[in-house]
């Protein structure tokens, strides 16, 4: 028996939103990579076209009806249970999508989308300015906007559930809450023993390195972590990121300091472990809506793993820096492999989250989750953010930023409307070590392997038992399917205190 023919349809619907979101994805990754600077208007005039089309037909009244005739409901997302499992899970992520576009009314989607724009420069021009009043009034708004679109989509209890819940499916406020208040106790007092200890010497990595060379070693490494240039590409860009233009074209990009070389060095290796997510889905869901990652947790997941524990691991580190010292024999030539992986992985609580080291990275998430659940509860308004911010560094980090442009004005994802996003960055640390301890046990010479350079069994596992199911699983049911177990930090803190402790000698 042949697929129904309303299924069909929703399948050929879902291929077309697919394919308006790559091109889409197309206009953004030239903007912000080779596109002329007068070119923004129109540019902006054709991303908002092909946006306006693309929530068009993700609401079309036919959508509700089809679903209907394949019994997907509110209630039963996925449907006929005479449906194939693969065909049920397509409906759940299909009616996910669809529910969450058509609750939203249009004039709210247009009015938030006006103001974002507006948030957006305003926010530039404060933290260029140091100026938190000047934005306030705009964060305001982003937050009412947010308020009311969690409102729409529904959410148990807690407002900021709503909002997570684009991010992060199915996992609470409260879930998150119970993690990350023991987390961010382990890590400080973790962080408190590290900066008792003497600080590892860093100086030879902000030397001058040649970009061309940096991108070199980049390249190379890239291409050897199974990256295939057949099917993406490195360019450069003010802020690295990924981003999908179709099942074979997934595309990074990175930046280059001549003074820094391990900001470009690393930027290419997280972003390299989402392309190769992204590249990883099974045939089985190419071109289809179950091609994604399972959460933004998960995705930060695969890029933590790469960027950090493979990255930043000694193994790697023993196969690697023999090459790294020959692009740089005028940097290199007299440090040793065991000073250069003591430098990378030097702790020192900082004021800015982008440039944080492994052990004081998620504190900084931490900050963010407890603001903007308060935020949304109420108990926070926009005039006091600025203190509770610095009263939280204070008490993470024990670091207070002189100028809100250091501090509360960091980020650009408030302006932006993006609230609940943050925690994802957190969550992938701890999706990533607890995968990691199965990956340990099932390939038990994946240190060794590191150290000669060889990536191959490490990502054929992260292909079989992650990156081809997509989003077929929630991020809850991908770990169960994994590791048997639910969310937990401990994988997570007891990596980085091991790995420390040896470190720094504590
Ligand atoms: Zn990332």
């Amino acid at each position: 028996m042949g697929r129904p023919e309303a299924l069909e349809e929703l399948y050929r619907i879902d291929k077309d939103l697919r394919l308006l979101t790559q091109a889409v994805a197309a206009l953004q990754w030239d903007q912000e990579t080779y596109m002329p600077p007068e070119a923004v208007e129109g540019r902006a005039d054709q991303l908002a076209l092909l946006e306006g089309l693309t929530h068009d037909r993700a609401v079309d009244p036919r959508i509700g009806s089809l679903l209907e005739r394949v019994g997907s409901t509110p209630e039963n997302p996925r449907g006929d249970e005479a449906l194939p499992s693969l065909d049920r899970d397509f409906l759940r992520v299909f009616r996910r999508n669809y529910d969450k576009a058509v609750r939203l009314p249009g004039q709210l989607v247009r009015d938030a989308a006006r103001a974002e724009g507006l948030s957006q420069a305003a926010w530039a021009e404060a933290r260029r300015n140091n100026d938190f009043p000047s934005f306030a009034p705009h964060l305001d708004a982003m937050v009412s906007f947010a308020k009311k679109k969690a409102e729409f989509w529904g959410f148990a209890d807690h407002p900021y559930d709503g909002l997570l819940d684009q991010h992060e499916p199915g996992v609470r406020q409260e879930t998150i809450a119970s993690l990350f208040d023991p987390l961010g106790k382990r890590l400080s007092e973790l962080v408190r023993r590290i900066s008792a200890a003497p600080a590892p010497d860093t100086s030879f990595l902000c030397a001058e390195y040649p970009v061309e060379d940096q991108d070199r070693f980049g390249r190379q490494l890239m291409a050897d972590l199974g990256y295939e240039l057949s099917r993406g590409r490195l360019d450069l860009s003010a802020h690295p990121f990924t981003t999908t233009l179709g099942a074979d074209d997934v595309r990074i990009t990175t930046r280059y300091f001549r003074d820094n070389m391990t900001s470009g060095l690393f930027s290419i290796i997280h972003e390299t472990g989402h392309a190769l997510y992204e590249l990883g889905f099974g045939p089985d869901i190419r071109g289809t809506c179950l091609a994604d990652g399972s959460s933004m947790g998960i995705h930060e997941s695969q890029s933590r793993l790469w960027e950090n524990v493979v990255g930043r691991s000694r193994a790697f580190w023993r196969g690697r820096f023999p090459a790294l010292r020959k692009q740089f024999p005028d940097r290199l030539g007299s440090v040793d492999e065991g000073a250069f992986y003591r430098a990378v992985n030097a702790v020192r609580p900082s004021l800015i989250r982008v440039d944080a080291d492994e052990v004081t990275y998620s504190l900084h998430v931490i900050l963010r989750f407890d603001l903007e659940r308060r935020l949304f509860d109420g108990s926070l308004g926009v005039e006091g953010l600025p203190a509770a911010w610095n009263r939280g560094m204070a008490e993470y980090l024990g670091v207070v930023p002189d100028t809100d442009a250091d501090g509360v004005l960091q980020d650009i994802h408030w302006s932006m409307g993006a609230f609940g996003y943050f925690p994802s960055y957190a969550l992938g640390n701890l999706y990533g070590l607890q995968f990691w301890r199965v990956l340990l046990r099932e390939i038990p010479d994946a240190e060794s392997r590191l150290a000669e350079g060889r990536f191959d069994a490490v990502l054929a596992w992260l292909r079989e038992r992650i990156h081809r199911h997509g989003c077929r699983m929630l991020p809850e049911e991908l770990l169960q399917s994994v590791c048997g177990e639910t969310l937990s930090i401990l994988p997570f803190v007891e990596y980085l205190e091991s790995k420390y402790e040896l470190l720094y000698g504590l």
